[in-house]
């Protein structure tokens, strides 16, 4: 795993300074700018021989090279290039909470979900922790903090481009440094990880990483259906991802959140509901229902906001807890790859 400068903590920060003969006191200077996404270049208080030296190591950024602001709600869509020129999204939410930010785990993603637009031409590469941690800081450096806050972005849910626990130890790295005290300093409580459902990697996260609160897109009530949307599930049964969902429940002590998007003609009846609610009986759970978004790409569509409705009902009255997921820029390509699908297109038609 690469370590870049904005991943570092304060002691590998420590180790390198030494290992380029500097004082240690620079250690915590550098953190001071790293921690907030600031590139060596920058770092006022550093000599400029130190910031060269500085500058031959990798940093992990994320630029932002795109803005759109939804003008129905206040939600804001980013697109980040990557230091090698790669490009990622992100979607930046409002909530009376707080403002939560939506980040990408991969350039594209290969697992391969049948409804989903950040997969379609397949994974290009792993993002690194710093360029995860680095698509917050660019958010907090260009969106000013709401009154009596401290920061900007209150929350994290990885939940873009890329399937997180397929890039296990940068995620387990990240999420490290958004938590600790001398990195974004974010509570686990406020961060999310959301992943198509890697059985063995779901099992080993709450060992290696701070317990955030799991979602596991289950989008189906048995295997069969599922396989026919989601290739993962052909890799892991529901009677090997239920246990595990159960097991990060009871290890942790957090809710666990299936992620289920309702699709017109294929997992959005009553019947379906039915089987749904028994599969996810005992477990500390809750149901988080979305009208898939129609992608372009695909002829999957979604069902109304009113079926979406009564299928929760249908759940609640079965004593699962659920709801209708609220969207959120839909004028601004808010659903995960629309934008950067969008961006690679029209770069290409540019380039003709
Ligand atoms: N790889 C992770 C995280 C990225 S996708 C995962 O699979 O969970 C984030 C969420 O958006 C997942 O629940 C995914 O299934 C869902 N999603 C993808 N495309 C969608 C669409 N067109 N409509 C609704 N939800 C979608």
């Amino acid at each position: 795993m690469e370590k870049e400068l904005a991943s570092m903590d304060t002691e590998e920060l420590a180790a390198l300074v030494n290992e380029l003969g500097e004082p240690k006191f620079r250690a915590k200077q550098i953190l001071s700018w790293t921690r907030r996404g600031i590139r060596p270049a920058e770092m006022s208080n550093i000599p400029a021989s130190l910031r060269a030296k500085l500058e031959t190591i990798p940093f992990g950024g994320a630029t932002i090279i795109e803005t759109r602001r939804s003008r129905k709600d206040d939600t804001v869509k980013f697109l980040y290039e990557l230091d090698d020129g790669n490009i990622v999204e992100g979607v930046l939410m409002s909530y009376s909470y707080g403002k939560t930010l939506c980040i990408s785990s991969q350039v594209g993603c290969r697992m391969g979900c049948a409804f989903c637009a950040s997969t379609l031409n397949g994974k290009v590469r792993d993002l690194t922790a710093g360029e995860m941690l680095s698509e917050v800081t660019a958010v907090e450096k260009l969106i000013p903090t709401d009154e009596g806050r401290k920061r900007t972005v209150t929350n994290i849910v990885m939940m873009g481009c890329g399937e997180p626990l397929d890039n296990y130890d940068n995620t387990v790295r990240f999420l490290k440094r958004a938590t600790a005290e001398d990195g974004l300093g974010i509570s686990p409580r406020n961060i999310s990880l959301s992943t198509c459902g890697l059985v063995p990697r779901i099992l080993s996260l709450p060992d290696d990483a701070p317990h955030v609160t799991l979602c596991i897109s289950l989008h189906a009530p048995n295997d069969e259906m599922r396989r026919r949307t989601m290739p993962i599930a052909n890799a892991y049964s529901l009677s090997e991802l239920i246990p595990a969902a159960k097991h990060y429940a009871d290890v942790t002590g957090r809710r666990v959140i299936f992620e289920y998007a309702l699709i017109e003609g294929e997992n959005s009846s009553d019947d379906n509901a039915r089987e749904l609610a028994k599969l996810l009986r005992g477990i500390n759970c809750h149901v988080n229902l979305i009208p898939l978004n129609s992608v372009k790409e695909r002829s999957l569509n979604g069902v109304s906001r009113g079926r979406a409705a009564e299928f929760a009902a249908l759940l609640e009255r079965l004593h699962i807890s659920a709801t209708v997921r609220r969207e959120l820029g839909t004028d601004i390509d808010g659903a995960c790859g629309q934008l950067r699908n969008k961006h690679i297109a029209s770069r290409e038609e540019e380039g003709k």
